[in-house]
């Protein structure tokens, strides 16, 4: 009986003692994904870096979701706001919206004048 197995690997050089180790591909592409750390052979920590891109790319998403906060925040306060005026609304008389006149209107009485 054969088995017969193939596995790819990555090479990687040391960033700080230079030597040349290798890494299956699926792990190689899971570091890159996760940028985890991984080491060499002699123990040296090795990672992938955030590209810039990604970088402002997972500030945008903080951003948005504190947007949504905020905005979800602001409804909820509106909705409170809005029960608690209408509860206060209900304990008083009604509250003629237009303002009475007052003083001089410009408007003048007519006066009758008999002859
Ligand atoms: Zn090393």
């Amino acid at each position: 009986m054969n088995v017969s197995l193939s596995i790819e690997f990555t090479e990687h050089i040391c960033i700080s003692c230079g030597c040349v180790f290798y890494v299956p591909d699926t792990f190689d592409t899971q570091r890159r994904r996760d940028k985890k750390s991984f080491f060499c052979y002699n123990g040296h920590s090795q990672a992938y870096v955030k590209s810039a891109e990604e970088e402002v790319r997972e500030e945008m998403q903080r951003k948005l979701a504190e947007r949504d906060r905020v905005i979800q925040s602001n409804a909820e306060y509106s909705t409170r706001l809005s029960r608690e005026l209408n509860e206060l609304k209900k304990k008083c008389k009604p509250v003629d919206e237009k303002p009475k006149p007052h003083g001089n209107t410009g408007k003048r009485k007519a006066r009758r004048v008999s002859a």
